[in-house]
C-alpha cells in the first residue's frame, strides 16, 4: 500500500503516474484542504478536486483543474447580482461543490463526503481529506493576513510572504483512516508539491507528524523545485521570502528528519551530496511529468528507490 500527501496540481500529476504503475486499490492520497475555500455559499476542497478529476482522466489539461471542456455559463449568470468573479468554477464543477455542500450541511463528515465524489468518479484508490475540521491557510504580507484564495487567485501570489499559519489546526483530528495508512503503507510519498501550503497544512495536523515518525514506511518525497525553479505556483518565491534556498536541498531541508530518501530531478545531480549529508537518501531521476509516459515513469522510479530502501 501506498500513501500519498497531496496538494493539487503538481500532485495530481504524480498520482497519474503512480496509478500507471502500482495497483489503483493500493494507493491512498491525503489531500490537503487547507485552500478550501467558500465560494456563492458553496463549499470548494480544490485540491481534493484536481485529484479526483485528474485520476478520473476528466482534468482540464490545460489548466491542471477544473473539467475539461467545461462551461462557465453559472459563474457568468452570477454575474448580475454582483457576485465576483475572480475564482472561477466551471458549471460541472459547481455540481460538485453543490454535492458536497449539501452533504456536509445534512452532518455527513467531510471524509465520507470525499470517499463519495470519488467513487462517483469510478476511482479504485482512496482520497482521503487531512481532517474533517476546517483548517485556514492564512498568508501574512505587508498588508497584513489573507486568506489562501485571496493571496493565490485574486492577488496572483504577488505579495511578498511573511508568515504562513493554519487556523484552527490545533483543534484538528486527522480524518478516520489518515493516521492508519501511515502506519500501514509500504511508502509514503510526499508528492512534488508546494512545502509550505501544500503538504505544510496536512503536517500541521495534530498526529500526523507523529504517525509519520512513527511508521515502519520507506518516507520518500519529490522535489517540486528543478533546478532552482517551480514548474508552477508561488512555491519558490516563497522559499525565497521564508528565507530557505529555492533548490532541491532546500526543499529537503524542509523536510529534514521527516523523509528517508529525496527524490531530485537530473538537472540538479551535483547537489545530491548536500543532500546526503542532511540524513537522507537521495535518488537523482527525470522528474518534469510533462506526459503519460514520464509521469509513469517517475512513479517507477520512485517504487524502484522505495525497493531498494
Ligand atoms: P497546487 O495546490 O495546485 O499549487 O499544487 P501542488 O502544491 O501539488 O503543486 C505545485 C507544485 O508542483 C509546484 O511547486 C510545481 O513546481 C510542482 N510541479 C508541477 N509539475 C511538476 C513536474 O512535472 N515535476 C515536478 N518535479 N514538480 C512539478
Amino acid at each position: 500500500m501506498y500513501t500519498v500527501f497531496a496538494g493539487g496540481v503538481g500532485a495530481s500529476r504524480f498520482l497519474q503516474g503512480l496509478v500507471q504503475v502500482a495497483d489503483p486499490a493500493a494507493v491512498t492520497v491525503i489531500s490537503n484542504t487547507g485552500d478550501d475555500v467558500e465560494m456563492f455559499g458553496l463549499h470548494v476542497s480544490p485540491d481534493v478536486d484536481i485529484v479526483i478529476y485528474a485520476l478520473a482522466g476528466v482534468v482540464n489539461p490545460e489548466t491542471g483543474w477544473g473539467l475539461t471542456g467545461d462551461t462557465f455559463a453559472v459563474a457568468e449568470a452570477l454575474n448580475r447580482y454582483g457576485y465576483e468573479r475572480w475564482f472561477n468554477l466551471g458549471d460541472r464543477d459547481l455540481a460538485t461543490a453543490i454535492h458536497r455542500t449539501r452533504l456536509l450541511r445534512e452532518g455527513v463528515p467531510l471524509h465520507e463526503v470525499t470517499g463519495g465524489i470519488a467513487r462517483a468518479w469510478g476511482l479504485a484508490s482512496s482520497i482521503l481529506p487531512m481532517c474533517n475540521e476546517r483548517v485556514e491557510t492564512r498568508i501574512s504580507g505587508p498588508g497584513g493576513e489573507l486568506a489562501f484564495q485571496d493571496y493565490m487567485v485574486r492577488l496572483r501570489t504577488e505579495v511578498d510572504v511573511e508568515e504562513i499559519r493554519f487556523a484552527g489546526a490545533r483543534e484538528a483530528r486527522p480524518s478516520p483512516g489518515v493516521v492508519e495508512t501511515i502506519g500501514e503503507s509500504a511508502a509514503v510519498i510526499i508528492a512534488p508539491s508546494n512545502p509550505f501550503v501544500s503538504i505544510g497544512p496536512i503536517l500541521a495536523v495534530p498526529g500526523i507528524r507523529d504517525a509519520l515518525a512513527r511508521t515502519s514506511a520507506t518516507r520518500v518525497a519529490i522535489s517540486p523545485v528543478i533546478a532552482g525553479q517551480v514548474v508552477k505556483g508561488p512555491a519558490a518565491k516563497m522559499m525565497q521570502s521564508l528565507g530557505h534556498e529555492v533548490s532541491a536541498a532546500g526543499v529537503a531541508s524542509i523536510y529534514r528528519g521527516l523523509i528517508d530518501v529525496m527524490v531530485i530531478d537530473e538537472q540538479d545531480r551535483e547537489l545530491a551530496p548536500r543532500i546526503e549529508a542532511l540524513g537522507m537518501r537521495c535518488h537523482v531521476t527525470d522528474t518534469m511529468m510533462t506526459s503519460p509516459e514520464r509521469k509513469a515513469a517517475l512513479a517507477a522510479s520512485v517504487l524502484q528507490a522505495i525497493g531498494g530502501g
